[in-house]
């Protein structure tokens, strides 16, 4: 199978290199993503790996380096497709977004609405378009999809699941839906690190997390995708680079593109409490404090126990904030200087909501 990416051409047994255009310079010039295709001599499925669409998370850039290499592509059947900068502007001025759109280019992927013609509000920007072109190069040839994120300083390195939504009354939808997030357990579990659902379907259109990366390309395109964050963002630690490329050729071989057993997820916590879990922002504090943390990424909770220490800037303590759930600990937010209201700890607690589910009555309005 022949696949071509903006300059970057497939070649059965080697690994080629382009770029594919994205956004235009009012000043001339262009930014343009890297691409990698290392395409094995046997032929198997089409998996897309990508990072960095948040430009302080640098982790993923590494561990799409040192994935591809010759030894992976002598074993490799199918074909390897990887980005390891979706934001070009973010990752060059070392900012989460990209200066040319306001707002999280990780909401910018298609959600199946027609575009909206208000006179009143902007039209899809520069950035957003042209990644609703890469949409359809990824929903055209992947089998597979998955991105690269970093969350926090010491954070836990875990899977992050998307839930699924599709149309209310449309039962062959509902099957897609039900295959596709099926699949994506079992890939999230052939990662082998901590797994943690994303937020309640209720909340998904709240937070736009319809229109990451991977729900929109597996709710829209029916292809099983995955979110991995590692841990910290900026300049990343080597073990946790090294458990997402070990994790990541995992997936490589329960999709059947790498020969051998699985290898050991080392160097990170892995944390599996029994019961599915979801991410919760926890630990509201009540007054201008700073914070102690009590608890660690990775310790598991229980309701009561203590999480976190508030205090005052001569240090006195102010109070103490419990758990209001079971769970365990992803991570701490960055800094420790809080205003009323604000969260202080991630916590993943026990996940009863249903991985997939109808969209609200009035999204397609
Ligand atoms: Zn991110």
């Amino acid at each position: 199978m022949s696949l071509t990416l903006g300059t970057a051409q497939s070649e059965r047994g080697k690994i080629t290199y382009g770029e594919y255009p994205l956004v235009r310079h009012p000043i001339g010039g262009a930014d343009a993503l890297p691409v990698i295709i290392a395409q094995g001599q046997g032929d198997g499925p089409v998996f897309w790996v990508t990072a960095g669409i948040h430009g302080i998370e640098h982790a993923g850039l590494q561990v799409i380096h040192r994935l591809i290499t010759p030894e992976l592509l002598a074993d490799l059947r199918g074909t390897l497709v990887a980005i390891p900068g979706l934001n070009p502007a973010g990752l060059r001025t070392l900012q989460r977004r990209a200066y040319y759109h306001d707002g999280d280019p990780n909401r910018l992927f298609p959600d199946g609405r027609t575009p909206f013609t208000d006179p009143d509000k902007a039209p899809p920007s520069a950035l957003e378009q042209a990644y609703g072109q890469l949409f359809e190069e990824i929903k055209q040839s992947a089998s597979y999809f998955f991105d690269l994120h970093c969350i926090s300083i010491g954070s836990l390195s875990f899977a992050f699941r998307d839930r699924l939504l599709y149309r209310k009354g449309d039962e062959a939808a509902r099957q897609r839906a039900e295959a596709t997030s099926a699949k994506m357990e079992a890939m999230a579990h052939a990662y082998g690190h901590t797994l943690i659902a994303d937020f309640a379907v209720s909340k998904y259109i709240d937070e736009k997390l319809h229109r990451a990366t991977t729900a929109s390309i597996a709710m829209l395109a029916g292809i099983p995708a995955l979110t991995a964050e590692i841990s910290s963002s900026y300049t990343p630690a080597r073990a946790t680079v090294n458990a997402s490329l070990a994790g990541l050729r995992n997936i490589l071989r329960w999709a059947g593109m790498l020969p051998g057993d699985p290898e050991p997820i080392t160097g990170v916590k892995v944390v599996d409490p029994g019961y599915p879990t979801r991410r919760r922002s926890v630990a509201r504090v009540t007054t201008a404090c700073i914070v102690h943390h009590l608890a660690e990424p990775g310790d598991l909770v229980k309701v009561g126990d203590p999480l976190v220490e508030m205090r005052d800037a001569w240090g006195r303590v102010l109070g103490i904030l419990y758990s209001e759930y079971d769970g365990f600990v992803i991570s701490c937010p960055p800094g420790i200087l809080y205003y009323p209201g604000e969260a202080s700890v991630l916590l993943a607690i026990r996940d009863d909501e249903p991985l997939v589910g109808p969209y609200p009555d009035t999204f397609f309005d």
